[in-house]
């Protein structure tokens, strides 16, 4: 039953969802916002490649759960993307294991917080390899497909900063500026072939990433976590609270919907109001 249903693009009571059958991987899908995004995708039908670091049998176990909640082939592949080679590896696997890929979302991301002159230039390399690079590969990798099948969503999740600025996270700037700029020329390369290129830009949420950060600067500036929260991160959004992972997923859901159609290049925030200042 279960099956026929999946296969007919149907939920369990029957209705068809709007992305019924396609095929989506969601990079660093294994927590934060990208665990949202893959929950959100999966709802609405598509069959979901789960990427991602963390505890091997932990991830196995959400990928069922996700499977069974949202009667949809979801599978769990480990490619480390600060490696060319896995990063093609991994959407030539989910092609095979899948069909072919029709909607990825660029999600994955890694951040180190220190003044230029003492940022370690091994962690500028890894930044600049997660955050940029595999958003390269992936999207370059998947192309061929869309192209052939006349349709396909990118969407990679840039941030606030990579519209402005920001001290002390100059790979992180560097590398989401860079995404804003390779998605526009995607999205100018592909405007004709159907396949359209956004970025997603969140303010805070609140994420494993940004609990990192907040107890780093904790720490630097000898203040509470709590101060640094209300101090340092909600000063800069003016409705003053985080989003949810739930709402940066409603918005790359509504870039795979059809009324998103006309949508290419674009860069869209999604953080209270930050980078309207
Ligand atoms: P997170 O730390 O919860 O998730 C990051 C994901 O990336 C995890 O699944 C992790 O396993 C994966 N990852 C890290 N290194 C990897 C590697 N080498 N290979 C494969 N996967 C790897 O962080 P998040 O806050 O959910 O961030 C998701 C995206 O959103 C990132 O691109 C981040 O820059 C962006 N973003 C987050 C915020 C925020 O406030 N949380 C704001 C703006 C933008």
């Amino acid at each position: 039953m279960v099956r026929i249903l999946q296969s007919a693009g149907l939920d369990r009571t029957g209705t068809a969802r709007p992305l019924d059958g396609r095929v989506a991987i969601v990079t660093g899908s294994t927590s934060g916002i990208g665990l949202a995004i893959a929950n959100t995708l999966a709802e609405q039908g598509a069959l979901i490649v789960i990427n991602g670091l963390g505890d091997e049998a932990e991830i196995e176990r959400l990928c069922r759960e996700l499977s069974d909640r949202h009667q949809t082939p979801v599978r769990y592949d480990d490619a480390d993307l600060s490696q060319a080679g896995a990063v093609m590896d991994l959407v030539d696997r989910s092609a095979r294991a899948f069909g072919p890929v029709e909607i990825l979302v660029n999600n994955a991301g890694i951040q180190y917080v220190s003044p230029i002159e003492e940022f370690p230039p091994e962690k500028w390399d890894a930044i600049l390899a997660i955050n940029l690079s595999a958003v390269f590969h992936a999207t370059r990798c998947v192309l061929p497909d869309m192209r052939r099948r006349g349709w396909g969503r990118i969407i990679n999740v840039a941030s606030a900063h990579g519209l402005i600025g920001s001290p002390f996270k100059s790979a992180y700037v560097a590398a989401k500026h860079g995404v804003i700029g390779l998605t526009k020329v995607t999205a100018l390369e592909m405007a004709e072939a159907g396949i359209t290129c956004n970025a997603v830009c969140p303010g805070y949420v609140w994420t494993p990433l940004v609990e990192h950060q907040v107890r780093a600067q904790a720490v630097a500036h000898g203040i509470s976590e709590d101060e640094v929260v209300r101090k340092v991160l909600l000063a800069e959004q003016p409705n003053k609270r985080f989003a949810t992972a739930e709402e940066i997923a409603g918005t790359v859901a509504f870039l795979c919907s059809p009324a998103a159609a006309s949508i290419t290049g674009a860069s869209i925030s999604v953080d209270g109001g930050w980078t309207a200042h």
